[in-house]
This record gives structure tokens, C-alpha cells and sequence, in this order.
């Protein structure tokens, strides 16, 4: 029975020609500077999303680390989202590792954080107070996209300040096909509002492993510190950076298959009484239970597990379509989570 992993869409597997492609790759010692395809890479990226320069980094939590503590000194904070994965999800990485404290604030329904709590919460300089340094969105948010006018106006209030401006752009090419037609064209006018950009190869763009950060030159060489401090600098790392410049060919343009996927994933899944999912803007469905449907919830996640149906429900059931689904294992997730709610 082949399983059909909703989990995340960190689960791809590489591709065929992803795998040819990181066999042909020229190598070298990155930390030497040496890997071309490495170099290749951070070029290209930086290219794309309108920075000087970029930075090729492990994981999407490093390279948040990375900006923040190249943003920010000891004793300063950053303006976040209580649900941002730069705050919630990363171990307290900044406040632990570079001493900075996050001033997190609460989302809206739409996902943003409200112009006047943002405003609100940037202290004066005075001797009683962090001094604000950083704002920090993500775009997608749990699969949201910020409206773009919304976006705008956060990273110019941030500007006016004073404050530099990064975004956690791990699912941006996500954000970008959820905005527009041309996904690169879109995904630049998301990151030109912003200093430093974190983009994750390893999520909806199916690549084993790896994130960028982009910014400007100089921002990018204190970043580059950071990273050899997180023990984040590696070897023959163009093996993976050619996933990446794979991924960044030839996964942008299908981004709307799995939007799609998920669409059909809500719908079916809103067609079972007790059962409410909302319509989602790109590839992660949330859904929550009520009445009997929310009575029974406890026992779905391990029923669905023994039917090959992989998902997950820390704060409500959630539901990823990426590479490695298709309309045929998102039609029997839904006929499985019907099935286990028609149970007498
Ligand atoms: C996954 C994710 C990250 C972290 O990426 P890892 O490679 O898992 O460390 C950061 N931000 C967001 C929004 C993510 O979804």
C-alpha cells in the first residue's frame, strides 16, 4: 500500500533528474569558497529575488539564526508573530545563541501583525529598554499569503523606524504563485520590501536539503560568520546546491499543481459533516472538528496512520500537498477521513 504523506512537504524525495543533476555537479570546499556550484547557486538566488549577494545554509532555521544575529547585537529585539517560525519553532535559537530577545506579537485572522501593535511595541531609546532592531514577517504564514499592500505598508513603517526588515520566506515561491501569474516576477516584488530574504529549497521546491539567505554584500559576510559559528559551513555542499538550482528550474512553475491539490484536498475534506477546513491560499490545509466528528478527533490521526494516510494535528489537523502527491492519494486521504467518521 503505497502511503500518502501529508505531513509536510518537507517528505519529497529527490526526483530522478534532481539526482542526475546533483551527480553531474562540479564540487569543491565551500568553506574554502571553492564549490562552483555552491557559488553558482547564491548567485542565482540572489539574482532572482533582487539582492547582491546570498549565503547557502543547512536549514531554514540556520538561516534565520544567521539573520537575526547578523541583523541584531546582544541586548537588542525583533518584532515577530507569535506563530512565526522564528520565534515559535526554532528552540529560541536567537534569545539562547546571540542573546536577542524576541518581542513577539499576536497575529490577526488574515495572518499579519496589526500596523499599530507593531508600532506600539518599537521602544524609545531609553536606558529601560531593548533596543528594536529587526522586524521579522513570513510569507507564506501556515499557508497563508500576506496581502502584498499589507506587506508593503509593515516593511514601511519598519523603514521609517528605523528598524531592518527580514522575511521568512521558507514557503516565498509558495507566496509568490499564490499572488501572480509569473511566481519569480512576484516573488521579487515580495522580497524587494524586505533587507534579507530566507528562502527554503527543502520545503514545496522538493530538494533534499538547504535554505539561502540574500541581502546586501555586507550583510551577507556577517551572516557568513554566524553560519561558521552554527557550525553551518560545508564541505562539497554543490552536491546539494545543485538540488537546490534544480529545484529553482524546474519546481517554481508546479507549485500550482499542489495549491490545486490542496484546494481539491479542503473541498473534499468540507463535504464530511463535522469536518471544517479552510479554503487554502496555497498548499497546507487546516481543518477542525465539531459536535460527534470532534468528539471522536483523538483517534484519526493513528486510524489514518494505519491506512497509509500520513498527517499531522499539534494545533489543528494539518494537511500538505507537495511533489510526491497526486489527485489519486489526496481523493483516498479524503475517503479515509469520511470512512472513519461513518464508522457506527
Ligand atoms: C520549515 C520552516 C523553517 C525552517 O526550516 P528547516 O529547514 O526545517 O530548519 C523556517 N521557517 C518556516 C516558515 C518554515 O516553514
Amino acid at each position: 500500500m503505497a502511503v500518502v504523506d501529508l505531513r509536510s512537504d518537507t517528505v519529497t524525495r529527490p526526483t530522478e533528474a534532481m539526482r542526475a543533476a546533483m551527480l553531474a555537479a562540479p564540487l569543491g570546499d565551500d568553506v574554502f569558497g571553492d564549490d562552483p556550484t555552491v557559488q553558482a547557486l547564491q548567485e542565482r538566488i540572489a539574482g532572482l529575488l533582487g539582492f547582491e549577494a546570498a549565503l547557502f545554509v543547512p536549514s531554514g532555521t540556520q538561516s534565520n539564526l544567521c539573520a537575526i544575529l547578523a541583523h541584531c547585537g546582544r541586548g537588542d529585539e525583533y518584532i515577530v508573530g507569535q506563530m512565526q517560525h522564528a520565534y515559535r519553532w526554532e528552540a529560541g535559537g536567537a534569545a539562547v545563541l546571540g542573546s536577542v530577545q524576541p518581542q513577539p506579537i499576536a497575529h490577526a485572522a488574515d495572518g499579519t501583525l496589526p500596523l499599530a501593535e507593531i508600532e506600539a511595541a518599537i521602544k524609545p531609546d531609553d536606558a529601560h529598554f531593548a533596543r528594536t532592531r529587526l522586524l521579522a514577517l513570513e510569507n507564506t504564514l501556515g499557508g497563508q499569503l500576506l496581502p502584498f499592500d499589507y506587506v508593503q505598508a509593515a516593511t514601511k513603517l519598519a523603514a521609517d523606524k528605523g528598524l531592518a526588515r527580514h522575511l521568512d520566506g521558507a514557503r516565498l515561491f509558495n507566496a509568490a504563485t499564490a499572488q501572480g501569474a509569473d511566481a519569480y516576477a512576484e516573488a521579487r516584488r515580495i522580497a524587494q520590501c524586505f533587507d534579507s530574504v530566507s528562502v527554503c529549497f527543502s520545503k514545496g521546491l522538493g530538494a533534499p536539503v538547504g535554505s539561502a539567505l540574500c541581502g546586501s554584500r555586507e550583510f551577507i559576510a556577517r551572516a557568513h560568520r554566524v553560519r561558521k559559528m552554527a557550525g553551518g559551513g560545508m564541505r562539497q555542499a554543490g552536491l546539494l546546491a545543485a538540488a537546490a538550482l534544480h529545484a529553482l528550474d524546474h519546481h517554481v512553475a508546479r507549485l500550482a499543481d499542489d495549491h490545486a491539490l490542496a484546494r481539491r484536498l479542503a473541498e473534499g475534506l468540507s463535504g464530511i459533516a463535522g469536518v471544517h477546513a479552510q479554503a487554502p491560499h496555497s498548499n497546507i490545509v487546516f481543518a477542525t472538528l465539531s459536535g460527534a466528528a470532534r468528539e471522536r478527533g483523538a483517534g484519526l490521526l493513528p486510524w489514518l496512520a494505519e491506512r497509509g494516510i500520513l498527517a499531522t494535528g499539534l494545533y489543528q489537523l494539518r494537511f500538505v500537498t507537495h511533489l510526491d502527491v497526486d489527485a489519486a492519494g489526496v481523493d483516498r486521504a479524503v475517503a479515509a477521513v469520511r470512512d472513519y467518521f461513518a464508522q457506527a
